[in-house]
């Protein structure tokens, strides 16, 4: 996750780097889903059946705890199909865990309304586009209305910040100006943009990821609307998700309007150290397996049956342990890039499932060999 909204303010307002003190862990909690979205990394649908009881959650949660996990993004499937979620954030927050709750938004209601608001720490509802290719994209007609109703619901008691989450796609690229005007014009505090990343759905349909030059467009046009925000002291974060190359962007474009600072935003983005899946980042999927990221193609454990403190922490496995070298050791352009410690190669999944090798240079990257060698 690339937060250049505030790494923006913190570096120009000359504020310590917030660093992230311990590990983020996203847990898909359920595969069942009132949707059946078009990138879904978990396949979800309406059919599936939980796999994790109540218990073995809770069992859990102390483990991630002792091994450094400060975050828990509450992600399914729709996490709010599940009856137990509300007693789960609760032991999160007992154990002084951070909560998110990432939702399509379809079960918030008046009547639940307020309890969500004080359950979680920070709630990301996703919208993938204007109503009509939202609806399409995520496969619901009327979903959109839903969901927005949802996020202004929940905005309109001015608590807990509700924020938006938008997948970049061949389909909903053109709806990414939409998507600022729609922040603007609701008041949304929060604005998260993901990248695709090939894992379930989306490996599947593959042909809607963007090409590099529709990817910088979409790129240049982030970090306009980033700057633009920040210089007009408009109160609307911008993250963006699953591409570390975006901060190289982003620092060129910082360095030229910064120059004096450009040695500071550097030092940030190595001590930020891009894609961090397996360091900073792990992933529990909704039968228990335990993965760097949601994403990953290979699994390293499973808390049905192990100790996580063994998967995590005492025993980890090979990859594990490869993923945890910083900077990466990278094949192809990778091993050549003057920004590898800065973006750390990128996703591990996209190589994976373009090359079939875990360590080959993300496919995905929109460097320039002139950008990445400097020349
Ligand atoms: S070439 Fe590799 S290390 Fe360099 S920016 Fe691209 S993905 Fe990152």
């Amino acid at each position: 996750m690339f937060r250049l909204s505030n790494l923006l303010k913190s570096v120009t307002d000359g504020k310590p780097a917030r660093s992230l003190d311990g590990s983020i862990a996203i847990w898909n909690f359920t595969n069942r889903c009132n949707l059946s979205c078009m990138h879904c990394y978990s396949k979800a649908d309406l059919e599936a059946v939980d796999t994790l009881q109540t218990k073995d959650i809770l069992d859990t949660l102390p483990k991630l705890k002792q091994n450094g996990v400060k975050f828990i993004i509450f992600s399914g499937g729709e996490p709010l199909t599940r009856k137990d979620i509300f007693d789960i954030a609760a032991e999160c927050k007992r154990l002084g865990i951070v909560t998110y709750l990432s939702t399509n938004g379809l079960y918030v209601r008046k009547g639940n309304a307020e309890k969500i608001l004080d359950t979680f720490d920070y709630i990301g509802i996703s919208i993938d586009g204007s109503e009509e290719t939202h609806d399409h994209f995520r496969g619901l007609k009327g979903s959109f209305r839903e969901s927005m109703e949802a996020v202004d619901l929940l905005n309109s008691y001015g608590r807990t910040k509700v924020g938006i989450r938008f997948t970049l796609t061949k389909e909903t690229l053109p709806d990414l100006r939409f998507i600022f005007e729609l922040a603007e014009n609701h008041k949304i505090p929060k604005i998260y943009i993901s990248h695709l990343v090939y894992s379930g759905r989306g490996l599947d349909n593959l042909a809607m990821d963007l090409d590099k030059e529709e990817r910088l467009e979409a790129v240049n046009f982030i970090l306009d609307k980033a700057f633009e925000y920040f210089e007009s002291n408009r109160d609307i974060e911008v993250v963006t998700g699953n591409m570390e190359m975006d901060a190289i962007l982003f620092y060129d474009r910082f360095a030229q309007k910064y120059p004096e600072l450009a040695g500071e935003m550097w030092s940030r983005l190595v001590e930020w150290g891009g894609n961090s899946a397996g360091r900073k980042l792990l992933n529990i999927d909704s039968e228990g397996f335990v993965k760097p990221d949601p994403f990953f193609p290979l699994k390293v454990g499973n808390i049905l049956g192990q100790d996580f403190t063994e998967i995590w922490s005492t025993a980890p496995t090979e990859v594990l342990e490869k993923l945890r070298i910083h900077p990466r050791q990278i094949g192809g352009k990778c091993h050549e890039c003057r920004y590898l410690a800065i973006c750390n190669g990128g996703s591990r999944s996209r190589a994976y499932a373009i090359y079939g090798d875990l360590w080959a240079e993300d496919p995905s990257c929109y460097l320039s060999e002139e950008q990445m060698r400097g020349v």
